[in-house]
């Protein structure tokens, strides 16, 4: 099983899926923000990697506070390197709540802290890049939350015409007829806090190229019934999945603070089918002194 290679400075660990950086700190209910530098997005705020401080999209699952927290220092510190508001993207039905924080702060900072709140319901395409989308799929947890599935858009000759000759395209595109049709290539999709219930229903995300999961639980500390109930996925919902888990790569984050690094490793290489155990990787951070 492969491993993350070393931290970058401030502690956030790198993967690399099929050619797209993957990097991020990510602790079950202590931090979480998974940066994709290929796509100029992060997901989640639950602390501050330096490089996110320049994503002008960002991304949230959910509001617990591993996850939005540090909020307020990604809008503070754009203000200081002089960078435009960024755009955070939201679960529907949250975005009052966020305004009203980021008003109780600039009352105590003085500040102008500019944001751009943007609420975006599941199923509904926003367009990052012409050549790139972010579509938010419903999760399960205890409170609003939301994955994100990225495509990237490209354009293919139309199907009704395979067969036609170069002239005859030539002739309808003269005479003001589409030739070509649009396509959706999945590249990458990201659960965010979850039951397992926020992975089974939805196909596309688990044969998605690249999927980044979370796994709270990883053995028989916390049961999987406890796990649902608490809105989280335990590593042995994942393995009898395994089935429908065709995605060429899988990254679990998440992992609760009790496992360090390499038990958190031999769990997954232990409790998932041999054929998935090769195909994950595991995104556990050191925030906190672990004995391993
Ligand atoms: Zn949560």
């Amino acid at each position: 099983m492969a491993q993350g290679r070393e931290p970058r400075p401030g502690g956030a660990l790198v993967f690399e899926l099929d050619g797209l950086e993957v990097s991020g700190v990510s602790v079950g209910g202590v931090a979480s923000c998974v940066d994709l530098p290929g796509l100029k997005v992060c997901v989640d705020l639950g602390v501050i990697l330096d490089r996110t401080v320049a994503r002008d999209v960002v991304l949230i699952t959910h509001a617990h506070a591993d996850h939005l927290g540090s909020l307020v220092q990604h809008v503070a510190q754009r203000g200081l390197r002089g960078l435009p508001a960024a755009t955070y993207v939201v679960p529907p039905g949250i975005e009052e709540d966020v305004e009203a924080l980021l008003h109780v702060w600039r009352r105590l900072d003085g500040g102008e802290l500019a944001a751009k709140i943007h609420p975006l319901p599941p199923g509904e395409a926003l367009r990052l890049r012409p050549d790139l989308q972010v579509r938010p799929f419903a999760t399960a947890h205890r409170v609003p939350s939301q994955g994100y599935f990225f495509e990237r858009v490209g354009k293919r000759l139309a199907d009704s015409l395979t067969d036609a000759s170069r002239e005859e395209i030539r002739a309808l595109r003269e005479a003001g007829e589409t030739v070509h049709q649009v396509v959706h290539e999945p590249l990458l999709a990201i659960t965010g806090d979850t039951s397992i219930d926020g992975l089974r229903n939805h196909p596309e995300v688990m044969a998605a190229p690249r999927l980044i999961v979370e796994a709270t639980f990883l053995d028989s500390r916390v049961t999987a019934e406890s796990a649902a109930r608490f809105g989280h996925i335990h590593l042995d919902e994942l393995a009898a999945l395994a089935d429908q888990l065709t995605c060429r790569h899988l990254l679990i984050n998440h992992v609760s603070a009790r496992h360090g690094p390499s038990e958190a490793r031999r769990l997954v290489a232990e409790r998932l089918p041999a054929e998935l155990a090769a195909r994950t990787q595991v995104m556990v951070s050191r925030i906190r002194p672990s004995a391993d």
